[in-house]
């Protein structure tokens, strides 16, 4: 067909008109249609990592990232707020761990975050088993040791190197959970304070080694220096929100910031992209409730993003009607109310609504800590969370030099965010979301109950 230059014209503006922006009804099946087909946040995702690698809090990478992240929100049409706050930095530099006896050998080795400078210092090995209390009493352990410990993924290196101090030792080694070389960056702490010993994080090869040559009674000695150094710093969590018909408001959030080895894809890129997607499919949405994004920073060395956005910052003012947290959330199964028993009955309708798409795990109600939405079930915060993990073959490189793009598939990043949209746009529009904070009492009685005030108290969260 022939077509002149007016017909042209005419049709470009139809397709003008048709895009421009309008508000308009979205359905949780509409919203997560779209997300699956959208591919941009999968390109975003792969530019952020490639083009910054990881994003330690405080680093020129992280600074970096987060301005690329508000230029594509502003690309949007949105207005992302940037919340400044400080927090106990970490720099890290070339930290070395020698085995000296009975082989000479550098060990593939990094320090936990607040390492300070210290050494060269030399030390016999000492296995400490699970670092347990009852591990040390069984031991004699010479002054000046060099301790070896786990592989535990939920062992406190904290209380541990408290232990440790008690008896006069002069650092530690925790061996990781997960064998092939790999190394597993954590925190020393939420305390945020200089780490009074140095810690390492080691590979289950070489630990499983020392330990035979300590099982059999030969002497291992190892030497280690540290050059990594605290620093506080201040940095921004990124928050958009999208308007609706009246301020109670639903937050999203996911930690931005990562560990620095790798490009912190899986940890926690994929939140950020999801997050994203929930920029793209709502900017235009007509919803009840208002949505706010909130990407936070200082998650991985001690939740201080969050900490400071509940306690401190914009939602102390404002608190959110409730808080979905997106922490390495693969496509999910299940979703939990998190002992907030209240919100059972609107999770499982809106479970029930997908049919076929219905998540198999259905919907679950535990309470779990030590991400972002912690300090906001502290503050009386209803929270939610996905039960969605990762397949083994991936998530095995969380908090490793390995953590990278290449690891996650485009499925995987729409497919979780589509659910995740479905859920966020029920939850911004039911009529029956509980709303108001958890009374304090009723909040102390759910933690005690899922078992976690020991643990809330040695990470500084406990507030009852
Ligand atoms: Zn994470």
């Amino acid at each position: 067909m022939k077509t002149n230059s007016s017909q042209i014209l005419t049709s470009s503006l139809i397709v003008l008109i048709a895009l421009a922006p309008s508000s308009f009804a979205l359905t949780p099946a509409e919203a997560e249609a779209r997300v699956k087909q959208d591919d941009a946040t999968v390109t975003f995702l792969e530019y952020l990592c490639d083009d910054h690698g990881g994003r330690l809090s405080g680093s020129a990478a992280n600074e970096a990232a987060l301005a690329d992240l508000e230029a594509a929100l502003r690309e949007l049409g949105l207005d992302p707020i940037r919340e400044t706050f400080p927090m106990p930095g970490w720099v890290r530099q070339d930290d070395t761990l020698t085995m000296l006896a009975p082989v000479h050998r550098e060990m593939r080795a990094i320090g936990l975050s607040y390492l300070e400078p210290t050494g060269p210092l030399n030390g016999p090995v000492v296995d400490l088993g699970a670092g347990a209390p009852e591990d040390f009493a069984k031991l004699e352990i010479p002054a000046g040791a060099i301790g070896l410990f786990g592989p535990s993924s939920r062992g406190r290196a904290g209380a541990v190197g408290q232990r440790a101090l008690e008896h006069g030792m002069a650092g530690l080694m925790f061996i990781n959970r997960v064998g092939g070389g790999q190394l597993l960056a954590r925190t020393g702490g939420f305390h945020g304070k200089p780490l009074p010993l140095p810690i390492f994080s080691i590979t289950q090869e070489e630990g499983f080694w020392m330990r035979r040559l300590i099982a059999r009674g030969e002497p291992v000695e190892v030497g280690l220096q540290t050059r990594s150094f605290n620093k506080p710093v201040e940095v921004d969590n990124l928050r958009v929100r999208i308007q609706g018909k009246t301020d109670e408001t639903v937050l999203v959030g996911g930690h931005f910031d990562s560990w620095e080895k790798g490009q912190g894809a899986i940890d926690n890129g994929l939140g950020v992209a999801q997050l994203l997607a929930l920029a793209r499919v709502l900017r235009d949405a007509d919803l009840e409730r208002t949505v706010e994004l909130v990407w936070y920073n200082g998650e991985e060395q001690g939740l201080w993003g969050s900490r400071y956005a509940v306690a401190e910052g914009a939602d102390a003012k404002n608190p959110p009607a409730v808080m979905l947290n997106l922490d390495m959330v693969g496509v999910p199964i299940g979703v939990n109310a998190m002992g907030h028993d209240e919100l059972v009955p609107l999770l499982d309708w809106w479970n029930e609504n997908r049919g076929e798409g219905r998540l198999e795990q259905g919907v679950t109600n535990t309470t779990w800590m030590a991400s972002d939405h912690t300090p906001y079930q502290v503050n009386g915060v209803r929270v939610i969370t996905f039960y969605a993990p990762i397949p083994q073959e991936s998530v095995r490189y969380y908090h490793d030099f390995a953590d990278t793009f290449d690891k996650l598939t485009p499925e995987i990043i729409k497919d979780s965010s589509g659910v995740i949209a479905s859920l966020v746009v029920e939850l911004a529009n039911a009529p029956d979301l509980p709303s108001g904070l958890v009374p304090e009492a009723d909040v102390e009685e759910m933690l005690k109950a899922a078992k976690l005030e020991e643990r809330l108290r040695g990470s500084g969260l406990w507030k009852f």
